[in-house]
């Protein structure tokens, strides 16, 4: 016997990668090549030192007030955490602990088995059809809560509201998470449905769209009742998990909604541009409705094409994993850095041809 009987053994998430070399062209996690709102930098310059002395407010009030009015719901209905993650972890812990296996896809965002491992949620993943769309008649068994993306990660497919109001129809005793993370590149969102579903939770994050991964904000919004149990489970965790200065800049972000949409309005142009590109290279994809682009080329191996693009000091996000190894989730980036990619990717066709 040791301590390390007890130890909460987990197999962690690996995130992308992160490299500190300078000049690489980087779309492999999904960030935003433009800059926040440049209001937010204002926030910064006038943020002094000795406002770091005291703890921030434990009920982040600006940030909440600011993004439930953004959204039109009540206070009491948004929930803040330190990035979607961390929202989404804490929603994992308070709503799924059933004994029953809560569902998510079979390819799907890589951090939701991590989540069930460690908190032991049993779980099922839930076979995509062979185009990559969810089936909602397979979410009609016994289960413990439901969560999927959409758009989907890695895939990129949106789904309808009408698919998932069947599915949250179907399963009014559990708790079902619709994680929005890419939901402002194209899409509707599922929060029209908050009015009619007491069980369903709207996740989304300030990562993707609003430019601000390295600042760690997210949110979800839902009934008053669920966000209740999720603020009970947050205070007995950590009641500080927003610091003062990401509370205001997570409000400030929001007050320009111009600047916001000429922004998600030039990457689905980038991105409507990049599918033309791809499939000229011969490059199949399934359609995708949020900032990146998941590509498979019929005659060329998917690592090899990693590997070399990352020679070019190009990154982009590659998996080793069972159905999704013949793919590459490139992140829409700015004209110019798609430029370099198709003139890259070219030359590594032509390449491996001869
Ligand atoms: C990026 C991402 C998140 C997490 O984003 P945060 O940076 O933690 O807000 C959550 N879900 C999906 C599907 C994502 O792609």
């Amino acid at each position: 016997m040791s301590w390390e009987n007890f130890v909460r053994r987990v197999v962690p998430y690996t995130p992308g990668e992160q490299p500190k070399e300078s000049g690489i062209i980087k779309l492999n996690t999904n960030e935003n090549p433009y800059p926040p709102a440049p209001g937010v930098q204002k926030i910064l310059d006038e943020f002094r030192i000795s406002d770091m002395r005291l703890y921030p407010d434990p009920d982040a009030g600006i940030l909440i007030q600011a993004i439930a009015e953004t959204y039109q719901v009540k206070p009491e209905q948004v929930f803040v955490g330190v990035g979607s993650d961390d929202v989404i972890s804490m929603a994992f812990l308070t709503f799924f602990n059933s004994a029953k296996p809560i569902l998510f896809p079979d390819v799907t965002y890589s951090f939701y088995d991590v989540w069930a491992d460690v908190y032991h949620i049993p779980y099922q993943r839930v076979r995509l059809t062979e185009d990559f769309r969810i089936n909602p008649e397979d979410y009609k068994i016994p289960n413990g809560g439901i969560i999927f993306p959409n758009p989907n990660a890695p895939t990129g497919v949106l789904e309808s509201l009408e698919l998932i109001e069947e599915i949250l129809k179907a399963n009014p005793d559990s708790v079902v998470m619709i994680d929005e993370a890419y939901i402002d590149f194209g899409g509707i969102s599922c929060l029209p449905l908050l009015e009619k579903y007491e069980n369903l939770l709207v996740i989304q994050t300030y990562s993707k769209s609003r430019s601000m991964a390295g600042m760690r904000i997210g949110f979800a919004i839902g009934n008053q009742k669920l966000i209740k149990y999720l603020n009970d489970v947050k205070f007995s965790v950590n009641s500080y998990t927003m610091n003062r200065l990401t509370l205001l800049c997570g409000a400030e972000a929001l007050k320009d909604p111009a600047y916001f949409e000429n922004c998600t309005g030039k990457i689905i142009e980038t991105r409507e541009d990049t599918k033309k590109k791809l499939a000229e290279l011969g490059f199949v994809f399934p359609d995708s409705k949020s900032n990146f682009i998941f590509a498979s080329h019929p005659d060329y191996d998917a690592g090899m094409i990693f590997e070399k693009l990352k020679a070019r000091k190009i990154f982009v996000r590659y998996w080793n994993k069972p159905r999704i190894n013949q793919y590459l989730r490139i992140t829409v980036g700015t004209p110019e850095e798609m430029k370099q990619l198709f003139t890259a990717l070219q030359e590594i066709l032509i390449e491996d041809e001869s």
